[in-house]
C-alpha cells in the first residue's frame, strides 16, 4: 500500500483508563475520529469524555463489558469504526478477537492472530524464539505432564527450577522448586493455579535464575519483512513478578550489547513477518540474555522508550496496521538520555491493599522532561472493579543522574488525596543507594519490602 493510502477514518478503543487516553491522543494527532467504549461503572471516565463518540458495552464486570467481544463488535458496527486498538490487558492478546474483527472487515491494531497465538503459548513461543536464533532460558523441551517427568527434568537441568504455566501471564501460576523434595508440591500447586487462572493446567519447567535482571527489548515490524528494535527497558524492580518501576536504557547494558541483542531480535521479527509492536523479554544474568516470553501488544512501560527515542509507538502501530511503512529506519533510531517510569497504583504503599474511592485533590507534576499518563481527575471516583494502576509518571533527563533528581522533585509535587497510592514507595526508592547505583535484580524490591520500616 502506498503512503497515499489513508490511515483509518475511525478507531474504536477497546480499553479504559490511562491506556485508552494514551491511544486517543495518538488518534487525535493523526486526525482520526475516536470511539470510546465503557462499562456502566465508567460513565464518568476521561476517555469517554474526550472521545468523539462513546458506546456503553455492559455492566461493570470486565467479562460482561471490556471482554465482551459481541458487544465491542456491535459498537464498531453502530459507529462505523474500521479499526480497533486493544491497548494492553483485556482483549489485547486474544487471537480470536483479532480473527473475529478481521472477519467483519474491522482492522485489529496489532499483530496477526497467528502470531498472537504462537506467542501466547509460552512453550510454542520459546520454540519459535530458539528457531529464530534468540537465546532462551534452559528448560523442558515442551509441556511436562507428571511428577516423574518433572523430577527427571529437574535432575537434568539442576535445581532450583521454576514450574510455569504454558498459558501464564501476570506472574501467576509460577512455583519454585529448590530441591527434588519440593518438586511434587511445586508442580501440583503450579498446575492448580494455572487451571484456576487460565483454564489450562499445562506447565513447563525452566532453570530458576538466581539473581537476574529483567531486560526487555522493544520491537516493531511492518509485516513485510521489515523489523527494527528500539532498545531495551530494565524492569527488574518487581513485586510478585509484576513491574513497579521501569527504566531505559538499562543501567547495565552498554551500546555494543544493545546493538547486538537488538540486532538479533529485530532480525527475528523480520523473519517472522511480524506486524506491529512487540516486546521480547529476557532474564539477564552473568552477561547472558535468556528469553522468557514475547508480548504481542503495547506494554504499560512503553513511554520510557518513547522518551529516549522520540518515537510515538502508538502512531507507528496505527501506521503499520493500515499497511503503511514505519516512519523511520533502524539507522534513524537514536537513544537520547535516560527515562524512568513509576507505576502509580491506588494501593496502600506498604500493604498493597487496593484503595479505590474518590480523589479529593489531584495535582500532577509538570515541567521539563515530566510526563504523566493518567485518566484520573479531581473528584473522580476510582471504581473497584479493575486494575489498580491509576497513572504513570515518566521522567526524562539527559543523564540517569539528572533523571533521578527530576523524578525526586516530580514525586514531591505529585498530590493525590482521598485515596492511598504507591507514590510514597517511589519517594523511598528514588533516594535509595542501590537504586542510585543501578544495582538491583528481580528480587531486590521484595527483599527491601520485607525489611522492617
Ligand atoms: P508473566 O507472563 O506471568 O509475566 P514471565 O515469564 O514474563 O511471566 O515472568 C515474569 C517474571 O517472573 C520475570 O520478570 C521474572 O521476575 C520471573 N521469572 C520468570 N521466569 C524466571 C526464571 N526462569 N528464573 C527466575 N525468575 C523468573
Amino acid at each position: 500500500m502506498s503512503e497515499a493510502t489513508p490511515l483509518f477514518d475511525k478507531i474504536l478503543i477497546a480499553n479504559r483508563g490511562e491506556i485508552a487516553l494514551r491511544v486517543l491522543r495518538a488518534c487525535k494527532e493523526l486526525g482520526i475520529a475516536t470511539v470510546a467504549v465503557h462499562s456502566t461503572a465508567d460513565e464518568d471516565a476521561m476517555h469517554v469524555r474526550l472521545a468523539d463518540e462513546s458506546v456503553c458495552i455492559g455492566p461493570p464486570p470486565a467479562r460482561d463489558s471490556y471482554l465482551n467481544i459481541p458487544q465491542i463488535l456491535a459498537a464498531c458496527e453502530i459507529t462505523g469504526a474500521n479499526a480497533v486498538h486493544p491497548g494492553y490487558g483485556f482483549l489485547s492478546e486474544n487471537a480470536r478477537f483479532a480473527e473475529i474483527l478481521e472477519a467483519h472487515n474491522v482492522a485489529f491494531i496489532g499483530p496477526s492472530a497467528e502470531h498472537i497465538r504462537i506467542m501466547g503459548d509460552k512453550i510454542e513461543a520459546k520454540r519459535t524464539a530458539q528457531r529464530l536464533g534468540i537465546p532462551v532460558v534452559p528448560g523442558s523441551e515442551g509441556g511436562v505432564s507428571n511428577e516423574i517427568e518433572a523430577r527427571k527434568i529437574g535432575a537434568d537441568i539442576g535445581y532450583p527450577v521454576l514450574i510455569k504455566a504454558t498459558a501464564g501471564g501476570g506472574g501467576r501460576g509460577m512455583k519454585v522448586a529448590r530441591t527434588p523434595d519440593e518438586m511434587a508440591e511445586a508442580f501440583n500447586t503450579a498446575r492448580q493455579e494455572a487451571r484456576a487462572a487460565f483454564g489450562n493446567d499445562e506447565v513447563y519447567i525452566e532453570k530458576y535464575l538466581d539473581k537476574p535482571r529483567h531486560i526487555e527489548v522493544q520491537v516493531i515490524g511492518d509485516g513485510k519483512g521489515g523489523g527494527v528494535h528500539l532498545g531495551e527497558r530494565d524492569c527488574s524492580l518487581q513485586r510478585r513478578h509484576q513491574k513497579v518501576w521501569e527504566e531505559a536504557p538499562s543501567p547495565v547494558i552498554d551500546a555494543a550489547t544493545r546493538a547486538e541483542i537488538g540486532g538479533v531480535v529485530a532480525r527475528a521479527i523480520a523473519d517472522m513477518g511480524y506486524s506491529g509492536a512487540g516486546t521480547i523479554e529476557f532474564l539477564y544474568e552473568n552477561g547472558a540474555f535468556n528469553f522468557i516470553e514475547m508480548n504481542t501488544r503495547l506494554q504499560v512501560e512503553h513511554p520510557v522508550t518513547e522518551a529516549i527515542t522520540g518515537i510515538d509507538l502508538v502512531i507507528e502501530q496505527i501506521r503499520v496496521a493500515a499497511g503503511h511503512k514505519l516512519s523511520f529506519t533502524q539507522d534513524e533510531v537514536t537513544f537520547d538520555g535516560h527515562a524512568i517510569e513509576c507505576r502509580i497504583n491506588a494501593e496502600d504503599p506498604r500493604t498493597f491493599a487496593a484503595s479505590p474511592g474518590r480523589i479529593a485533590n489531584y495535582h500532577p507534576p509538570g515541567g521539563l522532561g515530566v510526563r504523566v499518563d493518567s485518566a484520573v481527575y479531581q473528584g473522580y471516583r476510582i471504581p473497584p472493579f479493575y486494575d489498580s494502576l491509576i497513572g504513570k509518571l515518566i521522567v526524562h533527563g539527559r543523564t540517569r543522574q539528572e533523571c533521578m533528581m527530576r523524578l525526586r522533585r516530580a514525586l514531591d509535587e505529585f498530590v493525590i488525596d482521598g485515596i492511598r497510592t504507591t507514590i510514597p514507595l517511589f519517594r523511598d526508592l528514588v533516594i535509595d543507594e542501590d537504586i542510585a547505583a543501578g544495582q538491583y535484580d528481580i528480587h531486590w524490591l521484595e527483599k527491601k519490602l520485607s525489611e522492617p520500616a
